[in-house]
């Protein structure tokens, strides 16, 4: 009997101990704002069309309760409510990412940063070769050694890495190197091997097992022929996993960004994510874009997607078309400059079947959801369009806020079609800064390249749209989208497209309360209102009185729900 109690007696401590544990962890996690807040001696850029510009703010546990002057927001504030002087600071809705992938950015945690400048450093070859070796060293026995944002248009060489250039990384690792564009991957022969790539392997339907003039394999595989590969090497273990979370979270709050994105998620990522957001791993809001692989779940409710204030499962992503940069992005008209093994004519080519396109996009749309379709040519920009009108004839809707994701080079006509459809292009105007000038000079050509990411147009035709980073493609960085937008200038400076410039407001629009509506969470988010979340971003200036360049605007602290998770002063 005495045995008994004492071992009930330790179970009971044992018991109270462990739940006082995942308390504090909890809490840790997830700080409770006070019951009221008031932000004061601040420029508010509200978003909201019907007052535009405020000095204050009050919250209450996290929700904006009145916006206005001074005065009459204080008069509303019970005497207890905590001031928040911003000193003259300007208050923003959070940026909102409008697509990428949430936590992608985190991967230079565990993978060799290829990128070359203005993003990186690699310059050659020999750079790529030498940081890929030093990641191989930290890499645990047998897992891949993983290099990202490799771009072969801008190394001195011009070319791609070879099976035999990374066979000098590793032969006893496998060795996978993803390129900026995320639609191909280099890897070594063990690579090749472990994937189960021969001679006598043939081309996947939307993909390629790129062969050199005697037919060998390179080791560069794109389109559908990546895919394996991609999920195989970023199949990471826990510990990467999190580490990958806690930089990425940290780069994302440092821009202000308070709603990020994981814009195309399968079937076993999604639950760890989710569980990620909801249990407060990290404090940003996230809007999960499904893959194909959980669309069939989704549809007959396997997949339970309830969402929350942390979590929102939205629209189905599929992808028809690669990127113009990596000649896979489909056109109508040839490249302007095709690369040495192509024939004059090519014009890349669709990741999908009109088939399978139509199939998809119309059971989906007529389940009342939203579809988010990746394509960048205006060949594939055709085939959403077409499916889209096809899947509206066999069951309309007035509002299906199908999103066109990065709708690179559309053209008016296009614009006017989807206005008309009910879809709305979310834009990647980085294409300018980073790609712009080869853009102009070798992919596109003059005519084409200067109406790329038409926001202009899209403005002027009624067509709302949103614009992103496509991180980690390209850095998060919402103030330097702004600078893009607004200016339309390359890296090295050259303008691109003047007519389709578009104003400091309609870009921090596009960045917040459109960013909101098109994911359908205008109603909680987006703009300073009340019955929104108090997530807000404070800017060090005002944009729509900048001194100096757009982008070198700094965020000063970022508040989500009431919760200050960064400020810049205490780094
Ligand atoms: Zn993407």
């Amino acid at each position: 009997m005495f045995v008994l109690r004492r071992v009930l007696q330790a179970f009971l401590v044992l018991f109270f101990l462990v739940t006082a544990g995942l308390y504090f962890i909890w809490y840790q996690l997830n700080p409770s704002p006070p019951d009221q807040q008031v932000f004061l001696n601040s420029m508010v850029l509200t978003m909201d069309q019907e007052n535009p510009t405020a000095e204050a703010v009050l919250v209450e546990q996290g929700i904006i309760i009145a916006v206005g002057s001074e005065e009459a927001v204080l008069s509303q504030a019970s005497p207890e409510a905590e001031h928040i002087d911003l000193a003259g600071k300007t208050l923003l809705p959070g940026f909102i990412e409008a697509h990428g992938h949430f936590p992608g950015s985190g991967l230079s945690a565990v993978a060799a940063d290829l990128n070359s400048p203005p993003i990186g450093s690699t310059l050659s070859i020999k750079d790529a070769l030498s940081e890929l070796k030093v990641m191989g060293d930290a890499t645990p026995e047998g897992e891949w050694i993983i290099g990202f944002g490799f771009d072969d248009t801008m190394i001195l060489e011009k070319r791609f890495l070879s099976k035999e250039d990374l066979d000098q990384v590793s032969t006893e690792h496998p060795v996978a190197v993803l390129h900026i564009s995320g639609h191909m991957v280099m890897i070594n022969t063990l690579g090749l091997e472990i994937m189960g790539i021969t001679h006598d392997s043939k081309d996947p339907t939307g993909g390629e097992i790129v062969r050199d003039s005697k037919g060998n394999i390179t080791g560069l595989l794109k389109e559908k022929a990546q895919d394996p590969v991609v999920a195989k090497a970023l199949n990471l273990s826990l510990p990467r996993i999190a580490e990958m979370l806690k930089k990425s979270q940290q780069e994302y709050l440092e821009k202000g960004v308070t709603t990020v994105q994981s814009g195309l998620t399968n079937i076993d990522k999604w639950k760890p994510l989710a569980f990620a957001a909801r249990f407060g791993f990290f404090p940003q809001r996230l809007v999960i874009w499904p893959d194909i692989s959980m669309a069939d779940g989704i549809l007959d409710g396997t997949v339970e997607t309830t969402d929350s204030e942390k979590l929102t499962v939205g629209a189905l992503k599929l992808v028809s078309d690669g990127s113009i940069q990596g000649y896979t992005g489909f056109l109508k008209e040839p490249y302007h400059q095709q690369e040495p093994d192509r024939d004059t004519d090519y014009r890349g080519y669709p990741t999908m079947t009109r088939e399978k396109l139509q199939d998809i996009v119309t059971r989906w749309h007529a389940s009342g959801r939203q579809l988010a379709i990746h394509a960048n040519g205006d060949a594939a920009i055709d085939l959403v369009i077409e499916s889209v009108a096809e899947a509206q004839q066999q069951s309309f809707r007035s509002d299906p806020r199908h999103i066109l994701v990065h709708a690179q080079m559309m053209t008016d006509g296009q614009l006017k079609k989807s206005g008309a459809l009910g879809l709305t292009p979310s834009f990647f105007p980085s294409h300018i800064y980073y790609w712009g000038d080869r853009h102009f000079n070798i992919f596109m050509g003059a005519k084409r390249a200067e109406h790329i990411s038409p926001m202009r147009s899209a403005e002027e035709l009624d067509v709302r749209f949103t614009m992103h980073n496509d991180t980690p493609v390209v850095p998060i960085d919402p103030m330097l989208l702004v600078e893009n937008a607004v200016e339309r200038k390359t890296s090295s400076g050259k303008e691109l497209g003047v007519s389709q410039k578009i104003s400091i407001e309609s870009a921090l629009r596009a960045l917040t309360i459109d960013a909101a509506w098109q994911v359908f969470q205008e109603g909680n988010r987006g703009s300073i209102e009340p019955g929104k979340f108090a997530d807000f971003a404070i800017l060090e200036e005002n944009p729509l009185a900048a001194s100096g360049k757009l982008r070198n605007i700094q965020v000063a602290q970022t508040w989500i729900g009431g919760v200050k998770w960064f400020d810049r002063n205490q780094l």
